[in-house]
This record gives structure tokens, sequence and C-alpha cells, in this order.
């Protein structure tokens, strides 16, 4: 927003007597959505635009009231991450059209940004997204320093690498985005009732009962829209948001002779290595820096949050921005020239991972939340939509993870969030190095063998909160974290702990995995209609994928079937609360079949290589012979006196074992079977080597290349859909693709080395390069690295299949340089017919 407009805003907080709901409080809405900002009005008008008019909007004070109306308005389309991306196109594409849409006036200037890159790093980081970029229509271009001062001529540019170029940046003003989002869902007949602060909520026989001051309404969906008070209102619904307000400051200028004298406006500039933003505000300019130490508000009870902070700001705080203010008139001399008008200090809410919260509420049903907003000016539009999608059709286009509230667990309390927040605001433009992991609210759920695993030199990773060996460096030095995108210094160590495992054996602690227990008659025909597969025989061990209605790809877990109605199913740490949910929500009422979360209960122990047989034989005395423990079964036996549960399945493909036993007895367990292995050279190894063996042998990741981007006959998981089965959830859409053909396919490539630079794809989800074929871009990689027993670069996509099909040559683009690229047909590069797993 402009500063005239924040002072009209403050000029019209309204008087006791506007103090009243500006329409009557109707008594049902199908949806009602809480919090009048730019998110919620987004949310409302999308809704209205897919036919679901009957939407009640509840709002507080005056729309625009909380964090809205004081945001600088800056709508850029760089993000590193790919839901971010899709998320932020989506606005700048829509508020270019909306004034017209729904005929409101919209102060929207395009004005193109300039991005400052420090470093060959930085340049590179560019180059990643600028391909992501191109996959959804934002043409980023690279730029030379002289290419910059020609359409920024204030800005210096000797010790700079170059920069890049959004042609579709710009700023809007937030006031009038919210009222045009409202205008337009109004126009589309949902309603607005302002004035009317929300103050219990109960769900009563499947219905949201919503108290305010003003009466109640009931409604089928409710949405906490409620910005920086979205956990004071989540408190109500008996959730814990993480969420915590930071103090987020811009200063303007007054006007500048050379500005006045310009006929077109500034490009926005950012300098993410110096860590601020600059851009032309009328005459002047405003300044916004992301600092090193900024101030977390209403934490404790010694700062309470204040019942009411409409239309209010924190006091200025200038010295904290005093090194950012002096670095930014270094680089633009001209903004030194003149004197400070305004500072606008406000709460800007934070997630601890800085993205917002978009998706359905953990653990609460028919209720959603789009809070939590730090860039909720240039997400608002895009998450209207998708939340919309969420409500009406029950499902996305596209996978938003990255923003799914239940990606926070049980480890994620109020200091947990503050510190993370912090953190990431701290480091909001620094580069996303892979693997990178920041320090801050580490050792949140600990294992009872952490200890044993750290005396053994473990460097650790946070997974789901617990702490997982990532790999066991050589010597202290080689202990710091990732800090380039270039092959990193643990390549060595993590080679041969694979080559380890492959010629002898090694353990890995997996403590984490989300576990349920499934019991009672019916469990089994129940489980049956939701995966698209056959249930494993009593006995065995088998994967089982759960489908959304379209066919796209929900989950995996596997699934032990321990007697003819009863599961242990097991998933991934990250995965605990979406695959509780997704459980819960489709368990029948008949109070037979019964769902028990074990995950803190058991830990986990893979051992796994050739020599892994003999280990276990020697720790358990049981015979693990083929024949007596065939692969994919499972057995109860005693290590070191303990009652275990051996499940012969290794992810790392190689004959192995994953021994499941009681938390408490992990560490019993643990020596047993080192002392068991001494002679066998069992070793350690860590999650680095598993990723890079899992692919190897094209074993997929959850939310890598297991995501609702794609179906699962596009995933290439078609002999894990059974067609010849009863019904189960996504049959019909995927029966049809089945028919039809799939558009997209899934392919296993490897990559040539690269000439220039040592550095390998990596993919994980938010790292996507592009596949072309013929020079075409033509798909994605979903999930990528180094295979350390085959010695070659691997990457997992999902491509256009026609493309494909005519293609003569594949090329993968790693941080903007392309790659040779070669199919592997068999879709596993190690032991493809499985022989080393059978043992
Ligand atoms: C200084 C500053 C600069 C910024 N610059 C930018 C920028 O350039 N670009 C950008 O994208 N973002 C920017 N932001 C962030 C942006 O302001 C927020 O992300 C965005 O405004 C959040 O919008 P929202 O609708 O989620 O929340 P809000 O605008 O805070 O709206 C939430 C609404 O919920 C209402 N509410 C709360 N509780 C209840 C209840 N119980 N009942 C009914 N109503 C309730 C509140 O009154 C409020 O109106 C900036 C933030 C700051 C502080």
């Amino acid at each position: 927003m402009n500063e005239s407009d924040a002072m009209t805003q403050t000029a019209l907080e309204p008087n006791d007597t506007a103090r009243q709901p500006t329409s009557a409080l109707p008594s049902t809405a199908r949806v009602v959505v809480i919090g009048g900002g730019a998110v919620g009005c987004s949310v409302l008008y999308h809704l209205a635009s897919m036919g679901w008019a009957d939407c009640v909007l509840l709002e507080k004070n005056e729309l625009t009231s909380g964090s809205t109306w004081h945001a600088a308005g800056n709508c850029p389309n760089f993000v590193g991450s790919w839901t971010m991306m899709k998320i932020q196109s989506y606005s700048t594409k829509l508020y270019r059209e909306l004034g017209a849409l729904v005929d409101y006036p919209m102060n929207y200037h395009v004005t193109g940004a300039i991005r400052l890159a420090h470093s060959r790093q930085r340049m590179e980081e560019f180059r990643h997204v600028e391909a992501m970029g191109r996959q959804m229509g934002v043409e980023f271009q690279e730029m030379s320093n002289r290419e910059m001062q020609d359409i920024y001529p204030f800005l210096e540019t000797h010790d700079l690498y170059g920069g890049q170029w959004d042609p579709l940046d710009g700023d809007i003003d937030p006031a009038q985005l919210t009222q045009a989002l409202a205008k337009g869902a109004r126009d589309l007949g949902a309603k607005i009732v302002r004035f009317c602060p929300v103050t219990a909520v109960e769900h009563v026989q499947d219905e949201w009962v919503i108290t305010t001051p003003n009466g109640t309404i009931r409604a089928e969906y409710v949405v906490n829209a409620a910005g920086y008070r979205a956990a004071e209102l989540g408190r109500m619904f008996g959730r814990d948001v993480p969420c915590v307000s930071l103090a987020h400051q811009y200063l303007i200028t007054e006007p500048i002779a050379e500005l006045t004298a310009r006929d077109t406006k500034l490009p926005l500039l950012r300098d993410p290595d110096s860590s601020y933003y600059l851009r032309q505000e009328k005459d002047g300019l405003l300044l916004g820096p992301y600092e090193k130490n900024c101030r977390a508000h209403w934490v404790d009870a010694s700062d309470p949050m204040p019942d009411d902070f409409s239309f209010q700001l924190y006091n200025d705080d200038l010295e904290r921005l005093e090194w950012y203010i002096e670095d930014a008139c270094a680089r633009v001399p001209l903004l030194g020239t003149a004197g400070i008008t305004r500072v606008v200090n406000g709460p800007i809410p934070y997630a601890p991972d800085g993205l917002p919260l978009i998706g359905p509420m953990p653990g609460v049903p028919n209720a959603f939340e789009a809070c939590v907003f730090t860039f909720g000016i240039v997400q608002a539009g895009g998450a209207g939509r998708l939340l919309a999608e969420m409500i009406v059709e029950g499902e996305t286009e596209s996978d938003s993870w990255a923003v799914d509230p239940r990606r926070f667990t049980d480890h994620v309390d109020q200091a947990y969030t503050t510190a993370k927040a912090i953190e990431t605001y701290s480091h909001e433009y620094a580069m996303h190095f892979p693997q990178i992991q920041w320090p801050a609210g580490r050792k949140a759920k600990l294992s009872p063998l952490y200890d044993r695993l750290a005396a053994a030199g473990a460097e650790f990773g946070s997974y789901g909160g617990w702490e997982r060996a990532d790999w066991f460096p050589k010597n202290d030095a080689d202990r710091r974290p990732a800090d380039s995108y270039d092959r990193q210094h643990w390549f060595d160590t993590v080679g041969e702990e694979c080559r380890h495992v492959a010629a002898h054996a090694g353990i890995l602690e997996l403590t984490g995995f989300s576990r349920f227990h499934l019991k009672g008659d019916g469990a089994a025909d129940w489980l049956a209609s939701l995966v698209t597969g056959n249930l494993p025989r009593v006995g065995r061990i088998g994967l089982v994928y759960f489908a959304s209605a379209k066919g796209k790809v929900l989950t995996e877990m596997s699934a032990t079937r321990l007697a003819e109605d009863e599961f242990l199913l097991i998933t991934g740490a990250g995965a605990y609360w979406h695959d509780r949910d997704l459980l819960n929500r489709s368990l029948p009422d008949t109070g037979h079949i019964t769902l028990t979360d074990t995950t803190r209960d058991y830990a986990t122990l893979l051992v796994t290589g050739p020599k892994s047989p003999a280990i276990i034989a020697a720790a358990s005395g049981i015979s693990t012979a083929q024949a007596d423990f065939p692969w994919l079964s499972h057995q109860p036996c005693q290590i070191a006196g303990c009652g275990v549960a051996a499940i012969r399945v290794s992810f790392a493909g190689e004959a192995g074992w994953e021994i499941h036993c009681d938390m408490a007895d992990v560490v019993a367990v643990y020596d047993a079977i080192m002392a068991a292995g001494a002679p066998h050279q069992l070793g350690h190894f860590g999650m680095l080597a598993l990723d890079s063996m899992r692919l190897e042998k094209g074993y997929r990741s959850w939310k890598s290349d297991l995501t609702s981007d794609y179906t699962m006959l596009e995933s290439g998981l078609g002999r894990w859909v059974k067609f010849d089965k009863d019904d189960f959830v996504g049959r019909a859409a995927l029966q049809a693709e089945h028919q039809d053909g799939s558009q997209r396919q899934f392919v296993m490539l490897t990559l040539d080395d690269p000439i220039d630079g040592n550095t390998d794809p990596f993919g994980e989800a938010v790292y996507l390069s592009v596949v072309q074929c013929y020079g075409v871009d033509s798909g994605l990689v979903v999930s990528s690295g180094y295979g350390h027993r085959v010695n070659k670069s691997i990457a997992m996509a999902v491509v256009d299949t026609d493309k494909l099909a005519s293609a003569s040559q594949i090329t993968v683009t790693v941080l903007g340089r392309p790659r040779a690229a070669h199919l592997v047909p068999a879709h596993a590069l190690y032991d493809p017919n499985n022989e080393k797993l059978r043992g």
C-alpha cells in the first residue's frame, strides 16, 4: 500500500457507534470465513466464483484492519518453492485483471523487479528459479550489471555478479485489493458482516455453530483467516495454530527530485544478499529490511496480545535497521539524499518455516485454515483459489503439501514456533542449499538411542521433528552444514557408507515412523476400500497406496498384516498428521474397528547388507534362510531378551530387516545387534546414504516423487492399482485414464557428468529441474541425487508422454545448465531383479 492510503485508513478508524455489525447476521451459511483481510476476502471471492455464493465472512473490525492495511504491497513471482510460485504467479495474473473483472479501481504498478546477485551461488539460485518459472509462464531473465544500470540508473554495480529481472513484479494497494475481492464476492451473492467478532465455535451434529455478540450462525464449513490472531481463534477449535507475530518495518522517504523528474516508476529492487527490498513510493523511496535481530511480540503473559489492535502499529525501532539503511544507501546513493518521513512497524504473522497455513485444520472436521501469511498480499489470490478448490471439489489441482497445516505436528509448540520463525525471518532471502537445516528448534523428538549415535559421531537431521543420523563425518571439519549448490563435502563419506552397506552391512535407526494399529471386525474390508491395490496376506507385508477421487497419489503406507482383521500401518515421520486424518476421517462409526496411534511407543532399526542375515540370526537366534523367512514377511523374535518384530524389507535395496521394538528397549536391542555384527563389519550409515540407495532402486519417497500433482498411473504405480477388486477411492478416474492413456508418465534417468563444475542434481520436491526432450520443456524432476553404488547422477521425473515418445534426445537442466540424460528402462539401476533383496 502507499503512505497516504495508510493515513486514510487510520483516520477512518471506527468510533464506538460505528462498531455495530454492518448487516444482519444470517442464521446459516454453507461456509463461514472468519477474518476480513486480503486472504479472507480472497477465499470468499473464490468460493463465490466457484458457485458457492451461500458463504458469509465475519470480520471483527473493518476489512483490512489486521496486517493488510499497512503492507508494502510488493507482489513478487520469485520464490524457491514450486507450490508458492504457483500461488504467487496465479495472484499476480489475477491482480492484473481483477479491477476490470469486478469493476473496482486498482492501483497495481507492474514495474518489474531487479534482484541482485553478489556471487556465483546466488546467480545459480536465480537460474534454478528461472527454470521453475518457465514451467508456469513466468519469464525471469538473467541480467548483466550494465543491463541493470540501463533500467535503474541510480544503482551501484561495481561489486555485483549480475542480477535477474522479473517483468511481472510490482506493488499493489492492499486495501484496494481487499475491497475489490470483497466487492467481487458480494456481487456474486456472498455476504460480509463487519464489526462482528467470533467469540466461540462449537461442532454440533455435523454443523458448526459460530457465536458472535450479534447472535449465532450455523455452517457446514468454517475457515480460520484471522491473520496474526489465528492462534487465538484456533484455540476456540481446540487447535494450537503455530503462529507468532514478528515486527516488520519499512521506512518511506520524502520526495526526491530525481524521481519526480522521471516519467516512469523505478522497478522494484531486491538485494537478497544484504536482505532488503527497495521500491519507489510516490516520488520517494520505500525501504524494507529483513533484519537479523527481529523482535517477536505477544509470545507470553508478560506481553499479552491486546483485545483489539485494529489499524495499529508498533513503535518505530530504526536502530535495528541501521546496517541495512547504510548498505542500501551505498547501493543506491540517491536514498541517502532524502529524509525519512514515515516508518511503518506492523505485526507480520510467521509460521515456523515462514510459509502460510492453507488447508484442513488438523484433527478438526470440516474446518480449514488460511492464515499466518508472511506475504499475504501477493499470496492472497492463489491461496483463496487453493482453499476454495479444497472445500468445493474436495481436492486441489496441484499438490499443496508445502502449505498444508498438517506439516507441523505434535512437537511444534509456542517456543518452537517463535525460535524457528525468528530464524526464518532472518534468513528470508537466504539461499536454501540442498539438505540445509537451520539450527533452531532441534532435538524436538529424541529416541533413547540418540546419545549412542551421537557418540558414534552422527550428524543429525530433523525428520518430522525426530532426530535421525544423516551421515557419520570422518572428522569435525566435515560437520559443517551445506554451504553451496555444489557437490557437498559429505559426498565421499556418504559414498563410503553406501559401499560399506553393499559389501558388508549397515545399521540405521529410523525412529519416528508414524504407526497406526488397525484392528477389528471388518478392518480388512474397510482398508481395502481405501487403497488402490490388494492387501498383503496374513504374515506378509506390502505397500498400499491411497488415491484421491481423481486418482491422484495421496499417500503410501506399508501394511503388515498381523491377523485377518489386524494391521500395522507404517508411514513416514512427516506424514504423521496427514495420514492420521486420512484414516480417521473415513473410519466407520460402527465401533467395531479401532485405530490406535502407536507412533511414540516403538523404535525401528534397519539392518541391511549381504551380511545382515548372519547378523540377525546371531542376534535373534532365528533362521534367516530365504525358505524360513522370505522377503516381505515378518516374524516375532527376541533380541537381548526383548520381544521385537523383524520385517524382511530394506529401503536400501539390499538383503535386510527392519527391527521394530519398544522404544524403551531400543538401546539394549541396538547393543545386541552391534555385538552380533562386529565380526561381520556392521557399520553405521545415515539418511543421506539411504536416500542415495533408494534412488538407485527407483523407490519413491512421499512428497518428493509421490505427490498429488500426479495420478497413480502417471507416477508409475500401475502395478498397485487393481481394477479387478471391489470399488476403491479413485477407481473411476483411474479406470478412465487407463482406457484413454496417461498424458504424463514416470521416468527414471541417469545424467552425464557435468562438463563444468561438480553439481549433482538435487530434487526433493522444492528443487525442481526441467526435463527437455528436443529442447522443449517436457516435465519436471521430482527426485534426484547421486547413486554411489552405480556411480551415476540419477533423476526421477514425470514427463509428457507424447513429447517423450518423439524424443531422440533428453536433457535435464541443473541450475540452468543442461545435462544429457538417458532413460533407465527397468526403473531400477541397482539389482533390478531384486536378487540381493531376496538374499
Ligand atoms: C510492514 C509490513 C509490510 C508488509 N509488506 C508486504 C508486502 O509487500 N507483500 C506481501 O505480500 N505481504 C506483506 N506483508 C504481510 C501482509 O501484511 C500479511 O501477510 C497480510 O496482510 C495477511 O493478510 P490476512 O488476510 O491473512 O490477515 P489480516 O490482514 O491480519 O486479516 C485478518 C483479519 O481477521 C480479523 N479477525 C481476527 N480475529 C477475528 C475474530 N475472532 N472474528 C472475526 N474477525 C477476526 C482481523 O480483524 C483481521 O481483519 C507486510 C507486513 C508488514 C507488517
